[in-house]
């Protein structure tokens, strides 16, 4: 709660100039208007009390025109202000948005619904729009004006300013009654969207699986479930709105009636009031009210705004504490949220000295490493492990004793419940992550390839500018350059999403050849455990050998080739490391590490 008087307050700080010009715009707003309800008044009696003749009522009429033209000028001043200050607040919080997304590290970005929290928080900057556009302007006149009025007509009647005194409080304290449900409301709303959102980012995503196990039909209840939500929730909040307005309007309509009533009596029966000051009392009441109402629509919808301002802010801080983290494909079964995480927005505030610079060539350690995806869940323990720079070392062990989970932790995907991952005898939390993923190439089993042609696909690897000889020899490195020449429009050709699709053995090549424009100092490489054809697993093979040369590489590996030809093996059995070694080693003191060499001779490695 603290945090989110936080951001507001820190939005409107930053308009501070913006907010005194408003102040200063609707104090001569307030004399604008009290000015003409005066000349008006004045008119009327001229024309039919004193009936005077129309040359000596045309310049109070000039006048009246002239404050008239200043009025509206003036309203359209507040309202450019307010559109000004709402244009810098949802600037400033798009941009913070993305300097947390581009710089929160892997684990945070890949937390959560990434689907439904990107287009929620951006929504959610949108629906701030109101807050300043009209809920600050609007306050400010609320502030000011009605003072004002109320001064004027205490000065002239004071029988009627303490009516409108008695009755003014009623609006606010009806406002703050409404607002209070409809900011809970508003926040229901918008997790119903996220919840709609997710759940139809998800169903995309996962629908070959789903129409693979039949799930369509459950799914498709699922996104009417959720968009009935949202409709039911959009649709409680209109209903506070429609019933706020009208009970609105009742209390200002009986106010003006109570006013009016108590003039004519004055004016007519006790005959104790001119008909000048009974007429411009009765021309500022409406003034009066509706500027109180407008203050009501501009609470309501500042409310709203709040809620949304609350969403952006949550989003820049991390998740809300103990919010149960919700992964968009649960298809996958593995709750990628359920990650220990730091939260800390790195960029704004480094807690510790980042190391920039990475020393060449690079060592990779482990020390009492711990980790777990989630309590009473699988456990992983390293306690030390050293790689030399060039070694090539390969991971083995069944599925699921923790080889790809042990990759990611050395990856900086993941990070450590307990003790740490050294990189040249520092620990990696300490390196910035642009400075070491800088140096690692992960070449994982389904790389991701974008929407866009297949030379972008390539070049994406080097995170620089690089010519299309860079892009052609890298392809040619990894074995593409056969495939590139198939192509209809060659490296032009689009791929990905909405162009041609390519095969795993394909994919992986295109990652290799990312890997080549970037020759990382470190290669991860989860080989493919689904069987390639001959000619494309030798290529693959010569083209990382080659990649390996001259870099540290850790294999999570399945080929008895891969296996034999590493420098060290490091056998994992339960998240445990059993034992490493090379590969004679391991066959003459591990009985576990023969078998699985037998059972892999026989093609059934892990
Ligand atoms: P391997 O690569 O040896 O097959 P993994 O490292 O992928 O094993 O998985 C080790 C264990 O961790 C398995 O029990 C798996 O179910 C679990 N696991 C993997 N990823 C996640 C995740 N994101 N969330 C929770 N559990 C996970």
């Amino acid at each position: 709660m603290k945090r989110k008087r936080g951001l507001i307050s820190e939005l409107r700080a930053a308009q501070r100039k913006s907010l005194v010009f408003l102040a200063g715009i609707s104090l001569v707003l307030g004399a604008a208007i009290s000015a003409q309800a005066a000349l008006l008044a004045e008119a009327v009696e001229k024309i039919f009390v004193q009936r005077a003749s129309f040359s000596s009522v045309a310049a109070v009429l000039g006048v009246l025109l002239a404050v008239m033209a200043v009025r509206t000028l003036l309203s359209y001043g507040n309202g450019r202000i307010g559109l000004y200050m709402a244009a810098r607040a949802k600037t400033a919080m798009r941009a913070a948005v993305l300097r947390k997304l581009a710089h929160a590290s892997v684990p945070v970005a890949l937390r959560g619904q990434t689907g439904g929290k990107v287009s929620v928080t951006l929504d959610a900057v949108d629906e701030s729009d109101s807050y300043f556009s009209q809920y600050l302007p609007r306050m400010i006149e609320a502030a000011v004006i009605p003072i004002l009025i109320l001064a004027i007509v205490f000065s002239q009647h004071v029988n009627s300013g303490l009516i409108m005194l008695i009755t003014a409080p009623f609006i606010p304290i009806f406002m703050v009654l409404v607002g209070l449900t409809t900011k809970n409301k508003s926040e229901e709303k918008f997790t119903q969207l996220a919840d709609f959102s997710g759940t139809f980012l998800g169903s995309l995503q996962g629908l070959v699986s789903l129409k693979l196990f039949g799930r369509t039909h459950h799914q498709q209840q699922e996104i009417e479930r959720s968009s009935l939500g949202y409709r039911d929730a959009t649709m409680g909040i209109l209903r506070i709105a429609f019933t706020n307005t009208f009970m609105l309007e009742s209390i200002v309509m009986l106010s003006i009636g109570i006013v009016a009533l108590e003039l004519a009596l004055q004016l007519l029966v006790f005959k104790s009031l001119s008909f000048h000051t009974a007429f411009l009392i009765l021309l500022l009441v409406p003034e009066y009210y509706s500027l109180l109402k407008n203050t009501g629509t501009a609470f309501h919808n500042g409310r709203t705004s709040m809620g949304a301002v609350r969403k952006v802010e949550e989003m820049l801080t991390g998740i809300r504490e103990g919010e149960a983290p919700t992964d968009g494909d649960s298809g996958t079964g593995k709750t990628g949220g359920s990650i220990e995480i730091d939260l800390a927005d790195k960029a704004d505030k480094p807690e510790r000295p980042n190391l920039d610079v990475l020393r060449m060539p690079l060592s990779i350690g482990m020390k009492d490493v711990r980790f777990q995806y989630a309590p009473d869940s699988f456990k992983l323990s390293a306690s030390s492990l050293a790689f030399e720079p060039g070694q090539h070392i390969a991971i083995v062990g069944k599925s699921g004793s923790g080889k790809t989970t042990l990759l990611h932790l050395i990856a900086g995907l993941l990070k450590p419940t307990a003790g740490e991952v050294l990189v040249n005898g520092y620990p990696l939390a300490q390196y910035t992550e642009a400075s070491w993923f800088d140096h690692v190439g992960y070449i994982t089993q389904h790389p991701y390839i974008f929407s866009g042609t297949f030379a972008d696909n390539i070049a994406i690897g080097s995170g620089r500018d690089v010519t299309r000889s860079e892009v052609v020899q890298a392809a040619e490195a990894a074995g593409l350059a056969a495939l590139a020449a198939e192509l209809e429009q060659g490296y032009d050709t689009f791929v990905g999403e909405g162009g041609r699709g390519l095969s795993g053995g394909e994919k992986q090549r295109l990652a290799l050849a990312r890997a080549f424009l970037k020759r990382p100092a470190v290669i991860l490489f989860d080989e493919p455990t689904v069987g390639l054809d001959l000619q494309t697993e030798r290529i693959l093979q010569q083209s990382i050998a080659e990649l390996a040369s001259k870099a540290t590489m850790i294999t999570v590996a399945h080929r008895l080739y891969t296996i034999r030809h590493a420098n060290r093996i490091i056998v994992m059995d339960n998240g445990a490391i059993l034992d490493s070694g090379s590969h004679k080693e391991l066959l003459a003191r591990l009985p576990q590490y023969a078998e699985m060499v037998d059972a892999g001779r026989k093609g059934g490695f892990a």
